[in-house]
């Protein structure tokens, strides 16, 4: 194939993603030159649009970047009056009271947010200060330098045939170089993949540990409606079978973020995560407060959990992951959104010391000591042994153990040091032969619902003609290893429901609906032979989520 001529634009700093990562680091550095040329690049149709968070946002991050958040009208309107957490069984709960919770946990001076519209809000304050963000651009592949740097980003690449060659509707995109390239893709990052394979930065640090988060958007019965009330729960359904909960938090008009997260180290490849999350709808109390109600929006992102000790290197020469590309979710806080916004302002003034200094192309080394040394490390380290121990020893002695071991961590020392995650979610799987399938209720369309109507929710959409984005190194692997193995749980791990197994004439055939794709990336963690690789689709396509 001849080589393929793109058109170049230089900048000083290109940044991969309009999350709160990305968006952090572009305001940062025009607050610190506005002669800076910054460009984000977004895959959604408009910034948020691929946005899921729960949220409940610790302003900490937006302080430290936006002191007068408030007067600047930033979508913070609903400040955390009420929390509960519950430990579920069946057919009740048992309210586990606040006062044994170690500090960290208190979501007092916490705002119940949808990140979407705080992200919309952020480019509005980026553009602003004169930053270019182009949505519906995703960067689809890596651009080095002769000395193996990164130098910057292949964008806007449309029009693909399907079987990924160039036909008569394609347009190349184009080059986008920068002095510093930053990774801001959030969970799972393709590009931060390629990276940290590529310069090994995963060495040394334990396995990246994941989740996968789905949630819905209620309009409830406004007698129900409790605004500011934060509710958490564990145990039922999920029981023993893996970690997870779930999250309900009063938002304003009337409206309830549902939302339920399930650890993907779970061993039995029989456990269905999207039903977990509808079974667990119809506990009493959770029923009680839905009925009359109407759902209004559903997606799934996965989530990171491996924490302070998973954390890879995150800079290269030229590159620099950040937020959740590198994994700075506080998980028994189910919080990532300040770190992220903590990580681009660190980044950003990084990259502007080496710039003013002469510098470019280099690793950004303050950048990570920041990370490690500041207030994201001290934010992580104190709760480093929490998933681990719930790993290792199930619900009720972590949350014991956990909640000792986050009280002396607050006092400054830990009984259990640093503990490891072990395997990583794909290797946790076990064979099918090993577990009993779970028969799951029938969703009842009312609090329930069957996965393909819920998608319809995402207002998901990929055009048909491009190429497959989830693909298989090896097209025989699911029917010939994961269907005998594992009774292929790509089609229940998906919360979107893009995997298929057919029977037809000729035996079973494994079917990919990328169609249905809401680039949660569960499939590219949790497959057990590791045979399916997200990349970006076009830019554009996707979920088009609202104020999630
Ligand atoms: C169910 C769930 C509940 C959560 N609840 C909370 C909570 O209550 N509070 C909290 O603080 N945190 C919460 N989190 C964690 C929080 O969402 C993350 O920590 C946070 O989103 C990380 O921000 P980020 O900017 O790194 O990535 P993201 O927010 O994921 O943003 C990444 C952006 O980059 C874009 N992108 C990715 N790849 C490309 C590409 N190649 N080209 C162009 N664009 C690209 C994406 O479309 C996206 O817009 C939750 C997460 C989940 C899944």
């Amino acid at each position: 194939m001849a080589e393929i001529e793109r058109e170049a634009m230089e900048y000083d700093v290109v940044i991969v993603g309009a999350g709160p990562a990305g968006l952090s680091a572009a305001i940062r550095l025009k607050q610190l030159d506005a002669d800076l040329n910054v460009v984000v690049l977004e895959k959604g149709s408009e910034v948020g649009a691929h946005i899921l968070s729960g949220a409940v946002l610790d302003p900490c991050g937006l302080d430290a970047l936006i002191p007068d958040w408030k007067e600047k009208g930033a979508p913070l309107n609903v400040p955390v009056k009420e929390d509960n957490f519950y430990v579920l069984g069946e057919a009740g709960q048992i309210r586990v009271p606040n006062w044994p919770m170690p500090p960290l946990m208190n979501n007092h001076g916490n705002y119940i947010v949808s990140m979407a519209n705080v992200c919309r809000w952020m480019a509005e304050q980026a553009e602003e200060l004169g930053v270019e963000i182009f949505p519906g651009m995703s960067c689809s592949e890596l651009v080095y330098g002769d000395n193996g740097e990164v130098k910057g980003v292949v964008a806007g690449v449309f029009g693909l045939e399907a079987d990924g060659s160039y036909g008569p509707n394609t347009e190349p995109g184009m080059e986008l170089h920068g002095k510093y390239v930053f990774l801001s893709e959030g969970v799972r990052g393709s590009l931060a993949k390629e990276v940290i394979a590529k310069y090994d930065l995963q060495k040394g640090k334990e396995p990246q540990k994941f989740g996968i988060g789905m949630k819905e958007i209620w309009e409830i019965d406004p007698a129900k409606h409790r605004e500011g009330t934060v509710t958490h729960t564990m145990g039922w359904p999920l029981g023993g079978n893996a970690g997870g909960g779930s999250f309900i938090y009063h938002l304003d008009n009337n409206q309830v973020y549902v939302g339920f997260v399930v650890h993907l180290n779970y061993k039995n490849p029989h456990l269905f995560p999207y039903m977990e999350f509808q079974q667990f709808k119809h506990h009493p109390m959770v029923a009680e407060l839905l009925k009359g109600g109407k759902r209004v929006a559903y997606g799934a992102r996965a989530i990171t959990e491996g924490g302070y000790q998973s954390m890879p290197k995150m800079v290269a020469p030229g590159v620099a992951l950040l937020g959740c590309s590198v994994g700075m979710v506080n998980v028994p806080r189910i919080k990532g959104n300040h770190n992220a916004m903590l990580s681009g302002k660190a980044a950003a003034e990084a990259a502007y010391d080496a710039i003013q200094a002469g510098r470019q192309s280099d690793e950004l080394s303050d950048y990570e000591t920041e990370v490690r040394t500041g207030a994201i490390g001290k934010d992580l380290k104190k709760v480093r042994n929490v998933k681990p121990m719930w790993s290792k020893w199930g619900l009720v002695p972590s949350l014991a153990l956990g909640g000792l071991d986050m009280w002396t961590n607050t006092l400054g020392f830990s009984l259990f040091g640093t503990l490891g995650h072990g395997k990583t979610d794909a290797a946790a799987t076990e064979e099918a032969s090993k577990h009993k399938p779970i028969d799951y209720p029938k969703p009842d369309g009312t609090i329930s619902f069957d996965r393909l109507t819920n998608v319809s929710f995402a207002a998901t959409n990929h055009e048909e003609s491009q190429p497959c984005h989830l693909r298989l190194s090896d097209p025989d692997v699911p029917v010939k290893v994961n269907l005998p193995k594992y009774a292929e749980p790509a089609q229940r791990y998906c919360p979107a429901g893009v995997y298929e197994v057919v029977e037809d004439d000729g035996g079973p055939r494994f079917v990919v609906n990328f169609q249905n794709c809401v680039h949660c990336k569960t499939c590219d963690i949790k497959d057990p032979s590791q045979n399916i690789t997200w990349v970006t689709p076009q830019g554009g396509d996707g979920p088009n989520y609202p104020n999630m």
